[in-house]
C-alpha cells in the first residue's frame, strides 16, 4: 500500500445543514489527514468543468445546478490507501444503497444530493486536487 492523496468535497446540501464538522470527524477518526481545506462557491462553469466526464449523462444539468446552489468545502485527504478508504467512508453513490454508518448512508437525501464527493482512482485524484489546489496549498509535513 502507498500513501495517497484524494480530493473530498462536502457538497452544498451538507454544508447548508451544518454537517461540515460531523463529516470531517469521520475522516479524522479513520486516520486520514487533512492536508488542505477551502470553502468555495462554484460557478456553473467551474462545476461543469469539474464534472466534465459526466457531461453527456442525463443527470449532468441537475448535478451542476446542485453543486452551485451554495458553498462547498474542498479537502485534500492523505493517508495509506486514502482513495479507497475515503470511498468506503462515503458509501454508495445512491444513498438507498449506502450502508448505515457511511457518510451517504447517514446523511444523503438523494442520488444527486448525496453529501460528499471523493476521487475514484490515483489519476482522477491528481487531476481533481489540481483543479482546486496548487502544490503550495498541500501541507503534509507535520
Ligand atoms: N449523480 C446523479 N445521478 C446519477 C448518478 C450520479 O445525480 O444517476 C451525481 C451524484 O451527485 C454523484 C455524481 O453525480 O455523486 C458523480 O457521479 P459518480 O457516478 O461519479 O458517483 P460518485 O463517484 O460521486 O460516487
Ligand atoms: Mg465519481
Amino acid at each position: 500500500m502507498a500513501v495517497e492523496r484524494t480530493l473530498s468535497i462536502i457538497k452544498p446540501g451538507a454544508v447548508a445543514k451544518n454537517l461540515i464538522g460531523k463529516i470531517i470527524t469521520r475522516f479524522e477518526e479513520e486516520g486520514l489527514r487533512i492536508i488542505a481545506a477551502r470553502m468555495v462557491h462554484l460557478t456553473p462553469e467551474q462545476a461543469g468543468a469539474f464534472y466534465e466526464v459526466h457531461r453527456e449523462r442525463p443527470f449532468y444539468a441537475e448535478l451542476v445546478k446542485y453543486m452551485t446552489e451554495s458553498p462547498i468545502i474542498t479537502l485534500v485527504l492523505e493517508g495509506e490507501n486514502a482513495i479507497a478508504r475515503n470511498r468506503q467512508l462515503m458509501g454508495a453513490t445512491d444513498p438507498s444503497k449506502a450502508l448505515p454508518g457511511t457518510i451517504r448512508g447517514d446523511f444523503a437525501v438523494s442520488v444527486t444530493r448525496n453529501t460528499v464527493h471523493g476521487s475514484d482512482a490515483p489519476e482522477t485524484a491528481a487531476t481533481e486536487i489540481a483543479f482546486f489546489f496548487s502544490q503550495a496549498d498541500l501541507i503534509s509535513a507535520r
